[in-house]
């Protein structure tokens, strides 16, 4: 897409994704007080201080790890705060903070870097309401008056963050997904809302156990496809809803109508145009003050959703996570992004579960069903590429990739 093209473009998104005024007035006073008051406490933004939020670098992980005391206002260096992260997950004891009570999270990274942040216990106060407070769906809350209500976590690694929330009234399990899914089946009985990432749910829902008919089912952490909503949504018949999170905080969470809200009370979103829906989110989080999250740009692709939701709740709201740039393939210099190769791919027919990623000019794919799957890709892609005009890649059958138990699942992987 040429220059002048995708300018259109983005004013055109600009125009479909406004918020109402009076909305937008209350955010953007907190956001000139957490310009004004927070961010000269760290000291990469002291020499900013005094500016408007347009005039701030825009950084990513790398920046951030790069110079990690320098973003959060202790000076709590990264060697310090790894050592510190890395004995609690090999203890599987996550109660050590650093000095000031900062807790410190590693974000599952898929490939390459971790993230790594830190949070004030106030900070995992404020996000447990946050969460519970839009989360809990009606049905919940009914639930809440006469029982405590049991929410079953599967996570990679616990943190302060995930103990903030137990309470009298609301009990939680947290599930290692360093073990095995099987192993953590016989707990899940009697569990109110069912928390995991989309992989996780989909083996839950195939294992099925007796006793477990949850009130709410949540998404976390992955990409929740089309098929793995519809597969989960039959095995306990509701609708799957999603949390979509990064280390940058909590950033959006779903509605009834499937489409997810910004998290705009602590949230500003500066969406990055790539065409006139896709964007990469730029992230300044103005409720956190421990480490300072400000124009992060993150890697995702999200898709924006044109004009207010239908639920009627005010703010942005998006279509859906497309996943990370590298899940991005590109053929030559056209992108095909996630959502419109696994279009191409459902019209291969059954393949049982897969894998595709580009190694340059190679696509190599793997199916767990029967190996003509593989051709039916290569044809579906090849037809693919004509309609976007591109040259088709080569298709070649792969080894099924190995994958730790606690790892993101990606079936579409930008490699090289
Ligand atoms: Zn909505």
């Amino acid at each position: 897409m040429g220059g002048s093209q995708a300018a259109v473009a983005a004013a055109f998104a600009r125009e479909r994704w406004l918020l109402p005024r009076r909305y937008d007035a209350a955010r953007a006073r907190a956001l000139e007080r957490f310009l004004r008051e927070d961010l000269p406490r760290a000291s990469f933004y002291a020499p900013h201080a005094g500016r408007a939020l347009h005039e701030l670098p825009v950084v990513d992980k790398r920046t951030v790890l790069a110079d990690f005391a320098a973003f959060n206002r202790y000076g709590i260096g990264l060697e310090q705060a790894l050592a510190v992260a890395e004995a609690a997950e090999r203890s599987r004891d996550f109660t050590d903070t650093l000095p000031g009570g900062v807790t410190v999270g590693l974000s599952s990274g898929t490939t390459g870097t971790r993230g790594v942040f830190l949070v004030s216990e106030e900070e995992s106060r404020l996000w447990a309401g946050i969460l519970l407070g839009q989360m809990m769906a009606p049905a919940s809350l009914r639930a809440l008056t006469s029982r405590p209500l049991r929410v079953a976590l599967f996570l990679r690694a616990n943190s302060n963050l995930y103990e903030t929330l137990d309470s009298r009234r609301v009990r939680f399990s947290w599930h290692d997904l360093t073990q095995p899914v099987e192993d953590h089946l016989p707990d899940l009985p009697g569990t109110d809302v069912l928390v995991a990432p989309a992989s996780v749910l989909r083996r839950i829902a195939a294992a099925k156990p007796a006793g477990l008919r949850p009130i709410q089912v949540i998404s976390v952490a992955e990409t929740l496809e089309p098929d793995d909503e519809a597969v989960i949504r039959a095995a306990f018949g509701r609708p799957v809803e999603q949390i979509y999170q990064a280390t940058e905080g909590l950033l959006a969470v779903s509605c009834p109508t499937g489409r997810l809200h910004l998290n705009e009370g602590h949230v500003h979103v500066e969406p990055q145009w790539i065409d006139h829906r896709r964007f990469h989110p730029v992230v300044t989080d103005f409720t956190r003050t421990t480490q300072l999250v400000v124009r992060h740009r993150l890697d995702d692709v999200l898709l924006a959703a044109p004009g207010p939701c239908p639920c009627g709740r005010p703010g942005r709201s998006i279509a859906a996570v497309l996943g990370r740039a590298d899940d991005v393939l590109l053929l030559g210099d056209v992108p095909v992004y996630p959502d419109v190769l696994r279009h191409a791919v459902a019209l291969a027919g059954e393949l049982g579960d897969y894998r595709i990623e580009q190694h340059g000019d190679e696509w190599r794919v793997a199916v767990t069903g029967a190996q003509a799957g593989i051709s039916r890709v290569g044809a579906e892609v090849t037809r693919l590429a004509e309609r976007l005009r591109a040259a088709p890649p080569v298709v070649v059958p792969m080894a099924w990739p190995a994958e730790a138990p606690d790892q993101k699942r990606r079936r579409i992987r930008r490699v090289s």
